[in-house]
């Protein structure tokens, strides 16, 4: 009994999934979910990325959050519609949660939507939002060794962003280590290393996210 539970809530999950692609698709959105262990740097990226493509694209945010509204208020006061989701302690964002939020956004006005999920390096790569990429910050003060300790989050995810490089000269992270973990865990992920501090290899992200809006708008 409790198996076809589970099956009938994922079931319910996939339909929301599905739900919420219709809706990006048909809009000719780029949505992106964002995923990371806490601390990472998901929130600052996501401030400097906004900074870079305001001028350009129309961008909106879906901020998963524990507890507060803090990143939320950081989107907001840039000017970027943002919809808060508070999980009240669940660690991940799943499909029905983001469905909920979508009637507070008039996608005739977005471009690119990005969800931050919750801090968390385990569950939130399980979980599909709808999004056309999943996208992982790993940063280096975590260490390069959380891609082979963590495999289902980087075989899951469609580029890995190494963010705080300017810290590489004084912490022991190997981005070579890193590039081969990844590799032999997922050919097919891309790979991007930057700070979103002092913007070294923002270009390259930025570029990456052009692309990805151009392939969504021609399908
Ligand atoms: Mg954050
Ligand atoms: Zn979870």
């Amino acid at each position: 009994m409790k198996v076809k539970l589970k099956e009938q809530v994922l079931k319910d999950l996939n339909e929301a999934a599905d739900f919420n692609r219709k809706i990006f698709k048909d809009h000719q959105m780029l949505v992106i979910n964002l995923m990371s262990s806490p601390g990472a740097g998901k929130t600052t990226l996501l401030e400097e990325t906004v900074k870079v493509l305001r001028d350009e694209y129309r961008i909106a945010v879906i901020e998963g959050d524990l507890a507060t509204d803090r990143d939320a208020e950081r989107l907001r006061s840039l000017g970027v519609k943002t919809v808060q989701i508070n999980t009240v302690g669940g660690c991940h964002l799943d499909a029905r949660m983001i469905a909920k939020t979508l009637p507070e956004f008039d996608f005739k006005n977005i471009d690119i939507l990005f969800i931050e999920n919750i801090g968390n390096l385990v569950c939130p790569s399980g979980y599909d939002l709808g999004q056309d990429y999943k996208v992982v910050v790993l940063s280096v003060p975590e260490g390069n060794d959380k891609i082979p300790k963590y495999p289902v989050m980087f075989r899951r995810t469609d580029l890995t962003v190494i963010n705080k490089i300017d810290l590489l000269p004084y912490l022991p992270f190997n981005i070579e280590e890193a590039k081969q973990d990844l590799a032999s865990i997922n050919p097919k992920a891309e790979f991007k290393q930057l700070s979103a501090l002092t913007h070294e290899g923002m270009d390259s992200w930025i570029e990456w996210i052009k692309d990805a809006y151009q392939k969504c708008t021609k399908l």
